[in-house]
């Protein structure tokens, strides 16, 4: 059922468009063209606006001919860099670019799957409730998109994320929130060479903070890491100021809220032992979210893997996507695999027989959505 040429040649024409975060106005404009052509009704919000973009999520509805709950299939149109000028090149049963750029799997896979799950099911008259579709700007920048969608024109129930990796049957039902940190150590410059002990040093206060700190995978569901330090302008003065930027997830909201407080602490302790001064900011990026094996939309899963003849496994994540928003908003959703690998690398790759089930595995997620 799942038109096998087809989806491959969708999946090389839009691979082929430029799609920079924020700049996904020619995918915008094509997928916008090919919805409309299936009949849905289709409109552009405006995120782009909002978030400086060139365009704005797109949106298409497709009125149900059962009475079943809305459902709302979701992917990003961006990419990250390098993938300017990207020429996919088809290996047998495999599709990757010529080494030079990413390959945009990420997230056109889940696209192409959307757009080949919604033919499938007008071609072959299968009865399935409301379906809407998002096809979302600035994935990559920190879920903009999605940040910014009009909830309020979104009538599903559930919300079926294609953006993840892994065998086909695999969907993320748990991913961590994480906190983005912001750190400014403060010391005192002096020469070096001349009088050193007037001077405060904010990279030994940093350095004594760091070393004294908890990171990488502290448990199961939490992770921290410094991603960058700066600081520092000549070796012959005290370096009087360090930045830092750093991160902790987890998908536990108590343990976030733990591990983002001892490192605060840890910096604070240094800069009083070393008599300096630290500013430290948190954010929240996204929000965590848990679905629960008993949750109706596993029994849709698990209903829809049957009939697709694939084993259905239920994963952590320790990455955050439009998955997390969506469940902020008070629609449950998951994360599908599509069977993207190396993303974001220039090895990036993808199987054909990957997309095919993905297709297919969406095709009786549509169907399994029941009263
Ligand atoms: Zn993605």
């Amino acid at each position: 059922m799942i038109n096998r040429d087809r989806l491959v040649k969708e999946f090389i024409e839009l691979i082929s468009i430029d799609s920079l975060t924020l700049k996904e106005r020619n995918m915008a404009d094509t997928l916008k063209n090919k919805l409309e052509g299936m009949g849905l009704e289709v409109y552009e919000d405006d995120a782009g606006k909002k978030v400086r973009g060139n365009c704005g999520n797109i949106i298409g509805s497709k009125k149900g001919n059962k009475n079943a709950p809305g459902i709302l299939l979701m992917a990003h149109m961006d990419t990250v860099v390098p993938c300017i000028g990207k020429k996919p090149q088809i290996h047998g049963n495999i599709i990757k670019t010529d080494g030079t750029t990413i390959l945009g799997g990420d997230d056109v896979a889940g696209i192409v799957c959307i757009l080949e799950a919604l033919r499938v099911i007008g071609e072959e008259n299968e009865q399935h409730g409301d379906i809407q579709v998002a096809f979302t700007i600035a994935e990559e920048g920190g879920l903009l998109g999605a940040k910014n969608l009009d909830y309020g024109n979104i009538s599903a129930k559930y919300c079926f994320v294609l953006d993840d990796g892994g065998e086909i049957g695999r969907v993320a039902v748990t991913a961590p929130s994480q906190n983005k940190l912001d750190i400014v150590v403060k010391g005192k410059a002096a020469h070096a060479g001349v009088e050193p002990e007037k001077g405060i040093s904010a990279i030994s206060i940093a350095a004594d903070a760091i070393s004294k700190m908890k990171l990488g995978r502290i448990d199961e569901e939490t992770t921290a890491n410094i991603g960058i330090i700066s600081g520092g302008n000549a070796t012959n003065i005290v370096c009087d100021r360090v930045e830092l930027k750093a991160e902790a997830r987890s998908r536990c909201p108590k343990k976030l809220e733990e591990q983002t407080l001892h490192m605060k602490q840890r910096f604070m302790d240094a800069a009083d032992s070393w008599k300096g001064q630290v500013e430290f900011h948190e954010e929240l990026v996204y929000p965590s979210f848990k679905i629960n094996e008993t949750d109706e939309i596993v029994s849709v899963l698990k209903k829809a893997a049957q009939n697709a003849g694939l084993k259905l496994v239920l994963e952590a994540t320790g990455g955050g996507s439009d998955t997390n928003i969506v469940n902020s908003k008070g629609i449950q959703a998951v994360d599908i695999s599509v069977g993207m690998d190396k993303v974001h690398s220039v090895e990036e790759q993808i199987k054909i027989d990957d997309l095919v089930k993905a297709a297919g595995f969406l095709v009786e997620i549509i169907k399994s959505v029941e009263k």
